[in-house]
């Protein structure tokens, strides 16, 4: 997407097509025309035709995305789609300047869905076409009812396809905390020191956190297209160290060495009793990393060691790294060896090791739990929260019936793998449209392509009917190119908002409406952090009009920013694991795929998050709890596998 529609792809050679069985499209579901801008600009939706380069990658993308997940296809050949599915078309929604519009792709004729926006979100869907045969319902986001995630489709880590649950979203004027902080009320600790890291790009990672560490050499199978060069692991330990880089002499004075400073991590690799320090140029978030289909296919031969017990045990002697030192194992029983080993060796505890940290992923909690007491005023209640329409057409209602004065909230989160603090820039999932609030400003140039963000200003849970919900409130900010001027007057609030005229803040009008608009920990100055640093050529638009936050459900949360990834000599690396460099070379681009590459690009916030997010669902006491529940059914899981394989009959990849 974007400015360049694909001109330049070439079908592959040996390719094969895959046709439809049958089709859910109709003719009658099309976009509408937008009407024509006054100022000179164009908008409008143009049918791509099916000779158009654009349109053979969109079918190869799909085409091959399915093969991975279809067993009758050959995960091994080139897939194209001989066309759509009957009735459906693809669209150029063509926008912006007459001389260099953008060109967004969109699927349409599907009677149940309005419309795909990418690849990734026409796969299920597509998949579902394909397997006629099944009585099984679509697992894509639009169309699925099934709210759990299998223990197969998590084997792994194969990402899931889960339908965004019916979550409503508000907005309410912020009310401020009462300024006297109750002593026992303190910012926790590790919150403050996380902040500073991600606002300065000094520190990346969290303790606690999965990431992936780079593993130098890879470990190298008989295939040299099949390695592991990423392994996931937890922040044990975090250091700066201080490295003399050079000497420079300066003229008159005394030789001097150029100190640089960074962090280096201490990091328990997942799966097998082995930590590892590893300095931050060395490592991933988790959700920039999957393994290739290659790499899974070859894992899923793998066989475990004989005899093997029910916990696996056997599993955590390998250690994947050349030379190891003893200190670093801990752990180690008494008469145990550490080896090294084959390559044989390492799939099973490598596959041990992503099932645990696809595991994580699926669990949260809130931590660090305060109690907000509103800012006196003559009302003396928190505002109640407005109702609005749910991106799934349902609205919901937070009653607060003895309008309290004072509500329990949270300073931070685990989301999969994740920590995610209050005063964090986070990435939400839903596309800039589907937050269906009047109030918000209208969308800038392109903005729907890109991540949608979240400040936090509070977490706390909702309880309605029995029910649990886990909210999370905050202003939102969309990247907008930079200079951009909007061309209408925002909106002012109107439908959604309660206008609560009692309350303080409402009268003390500031000079920077963010400033107003924070409120903070007792004790604590308003916007204490700041924002991170945008992308290059973007900056952050505030999009919630002032002294107003919107109140989501924490599902839509899709993890932490990574500010300064993609510029990293990690990120440089991910991106040409994908052949980013090959994006507009005719002859080579065939090589870049879209859908995988999306998902990292969208932890800079050069693209949506939809594809990539923690599919977090069930909720945990604490961490340790998370982390106990994916070892315990990480391995129970691949010992069933293992002690199966011979009677296994189904392919272990299937999501439905
Ligand atoms: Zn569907």
């Amino acid at each position: 997407m974007g400015r360049d529609i694909g001109a330049s792809f070439q079908t592959p050679k040996d390719v094969v097509t895959i046709a439809f069985p049958r089709s859910d499209g109709t003719a009658s579901r099309r976009p509408d025309q937008p009407p024509t801008p006054t100022d000179g600009s164009v908008n409008f939706f143009r049918p791509v035709s099916s000779r158009e380069p654009a349109h053979a990658r969109w079918r190869h993308e799909v085409a091959m995305r399915m093969a991975l997940h279809v067993p009758s296809l050959d995960k091994s050949k080139k897939y194209i789609l001989a066309a759509f599915p009957d009735d459906y078309e693809l669209f150029d929604h063509t926008k912006g300047s007459r001389d260099n519009p953008r060109h967004d792709l969109y699927l349409w004729g599907s009677k149940t869905v309005t419309k795909f926006r990418s690849v990734n979100e026409f796969v299920p869907h597509a998949i579902w076409l394909y397997n006629h045969n099944t009585a099984a319902n679509c697992g894509c986001r639009y169309c699925s009812n099934a709210k759990g995630q299998g223990e197969i489709s998590q084997q792994y880590g194969l990402p899931s396809h889960l339908r965004l649950e019916a979550a409503p979203v508000t907005i309410r004027r912020i009310v401020r905390p009462a300024l006297a902080p109750a002593p026992e009320q303190r910012a926790a600790s590790q919150r403050d020191a996380d902040l500073r890291g991600a606002v300065a790009a000094t520190r990346r990672y969290r303790i606690g956190e999965v990431a992936w560490c780079q593993i130098e050499p890879p470990l190298a199978s008989p295939d040299p297209n099949v390695f592991i060069r990423w392994w996931p692991a937890i922040v044990r330990e975090v250091r700066l160290k201080s490295t003399a880089t050079g000497r420079k002499s300066v003229p008159g004075s005394a030789a001097e060495y150029v100190v640089r400073q960074s962090h280096v991590y201490k990091m328990q690799l997942l799966g097998v009793l082995y930590h590892y320090t590893v300095p931050e140029e060395m490592m991933l978030p988790y959700l920039a990393y999957a393994p290739d289909p290659d790499l899974l296919a070859t894992l899923r031969e793998g066989k475990a060691p004989v005899p093997l017990s029910e916990d696996l045990r056997e599993l955590a002697y390998f250690f994947p790294m050349p030379t190891p030192k003893p200190t670093h194992f801990p752990d180690l029983e008494e008469n145990s060896t550490l080896r090294q080993g084959s390559w044989e060796d390492a799939l099973a505890p490598y596959g041990l090791a992503l099932q645990v940290a696809a595991y994580i992923t699926t669990f949260w909690c809130f931590t660090d739990e305060w109690e907000f007491k509103a800012k006196a005023s003559k009302s003396s209640a928190l505002p109640a929260p407005s109702a609005s329409t749910s991106a799934a057409g349902e609205s919901e209602v937070i009653p607060s019936p003895r309008r309290p004065q004072s509500e329990w909230r949270y300073q931070g989160a685990w989301w999969g793998n994740e920590r995610i603090w209050m005063d964090d820039l986070v990435r939400l999932h839903p596309y800039r449209d589907q937050i269906p609030l009047d109030e918000l400003l209208p969308e800038s140039e392109g903005a729907d392509t890109r991540t949608l963000f979240m400040l936090v200003t509070g977490m706390f849970i909702t309880h309605t009917n029995d029910r649990h919900k886990g909210k999370i409130a905050g202003l939102l900010y969309e990247l907008a190119p930079e200079g951009w001027k909007d061309p209408t007057p925002s909106k002012s609030p109107s439908k959604n908002v309660v206008i609560e005229k009692d309350f303080a803040v409402a009268d003390q009008p500031l000079s920077s409406p963010l400033r107003r608009a924070v409120p903070t920990i007792p004790g604590q100055p308003p916007l204490q952090y700041g924002l991170p640093a945008p992308p290059r050529g973007f900056v952050f638009r505030l999009i919630t009009p002032p002294g107003f936050e919107v109140i989501l459900d924490i599902a839509m949360v899709a993890g932490r920013y990574y500010s300064d990834l993609l510029e990293s000599p990690a990120g440089h690396l991910r991106l040409q694991e994908l052949h980013f460099d090959k994006l507009g070379i005719p002859g080579a681009e065939e090589l870049v795929n879209q859908a995988d590459l999306e998902p990292v690009l969208s932890l800079g916030g050069l693209a949506a998050s939809f594809g990539s997010k923690m599919g977090c669902q069930e909720w945990k006491r604490t961490r340790q709890a998370m982390l106990t529940s994916a070892d315990t059914l990480s391995r129970e899981a691949l010992y069933t596998l293992f002690t199966n394989s011979d009677v296994k009959t189904e392919d272990p990849m299937l999501i439905d």
